[in-house]
């Protein structure tokens, strides 16, 4: 198991960058107050990774969270995701320009693909590759790409993404591509980790958290980090952003990270990769 100590913890890239592997996911969170007041708070409380896309428009919010926050841009994880519609070579150096212009910064920690888009992503991925060695992001990634996907892209990638950010919870686990992504050096990333808020409803969940006098989040969450998997639960509550990162003084047993696993069922709550229409 990864050691797995604060808010601040990390996981380290394959290209030696510190993640830090828990965030706050700011999907459907509105841009204008709602975002901004997300962002500070998380980042006031301790937070130090903020997970945000062009096509969630708040990234001007976000970047002016980070702004009125206590903490340096230095000091923040920042991630974007380039859209279906801005793939190809030339158009994601734009988005990835236009994104910088709303958040207000002049680079990334890290920037994904936000989903598979066949041939057209291997041109995306070309952009950025060419923003790193430039140095405008500090890592590169993709998110939604299942093994056969991953595999098509690195037949022309020079460089290996550094993250995949995938749907991760108990009814989804895809422990095959977890372990894929770990022999390639990939890190694992879990996008709804709160089932979009259906965690709530399970009484295994109630059972676990009654066991450890812990709160329904709290424990899928621990689970991600024991897991080795980054999570980004999204809140735009402060309660609840304070609530949610308060996971650090206890530890799941290894019978109940396996009874977390089993529960998988390959059920979705969002698209599905190989088969959406956006
Ligand atoms: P999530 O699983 O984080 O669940 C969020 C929901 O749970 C919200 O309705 C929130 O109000 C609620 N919630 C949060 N904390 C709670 C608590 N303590 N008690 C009760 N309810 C609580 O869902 P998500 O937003 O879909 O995923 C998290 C982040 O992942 C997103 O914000 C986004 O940044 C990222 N994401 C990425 C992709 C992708 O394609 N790459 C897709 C979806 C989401």
């Amino acid at each position: 198991m990864k050691k797995i100590t604060d808010l601040q913890g990390t996981f380290e890239l394959h290209n030696g960058v510190q993640m830090p592997y828990f965030g706050l996911g700011v999907y459907l969170s509105k841009d204008g107050n709602e975002v901004i007041h997300a962002v500070k708070d998380a980042l006031d409380y301790g937070y130090r990774h903020i997970d945000t896309a062009a096509i969630y428009h708040n990234e001007e919010g976000v970047g002016t969270g980070i702004k009125e926050s206590s903490v340096e841009r230095k000091d923040v994880f920042l991630v974007s995701k380039v859209w279906n519609t801005d793939q190809g070579y030339d158009s994601t150096l734009k988005a990835f320009d236009a994104s910088l212009d709303r958040l207000g910064t002049d680079y990334l920690d890290l920037y994904l693909i936000h989903w598979p888009k066949g041939e057209k992503s291997k041109e995306t991925w070309k952009a950025l590759e060419r923003l790193y060695k430039e140095k405008r992001v500090r890592s590169i990634g993709v998110s939604n790409f299942l093994q056969h996907h991953l595999e098509d892209l690195l037949t022309s990638a020079e460089i290996v993404p550094m993250v995949n950010q995938m749907e991760f919870h108990p009814y989804l686990v895809q422990q095959k591509l977890v372990d894929f992504c770990a022999s390639k050096g990939i890190q694992y990333e879990a996008w709804s980790p709160l089932m979009q808020g259906n965690i709530f409803d399970l009484d295994v969940m109630k059972d676990l958290a009654a066991k450890y006098k812990k709160t329904i989040a709290q424990i899928v969450l621990r689970w991600d980090l024991q897991k080795g998997v980054v999570t980004i639960p999204k809140s735009s509550k402060k309660e609840r952003i304070v609530a949610n990162a308060d996971l650090f003084d206890f530890e799941i047993s290894d019978a109940d990270v396996q009874l977390l696993d089993s529960l998988d069922r390959g059920k979705r709550f969002g698209p599905d990769p190989d088969n959406f229409d956006f």
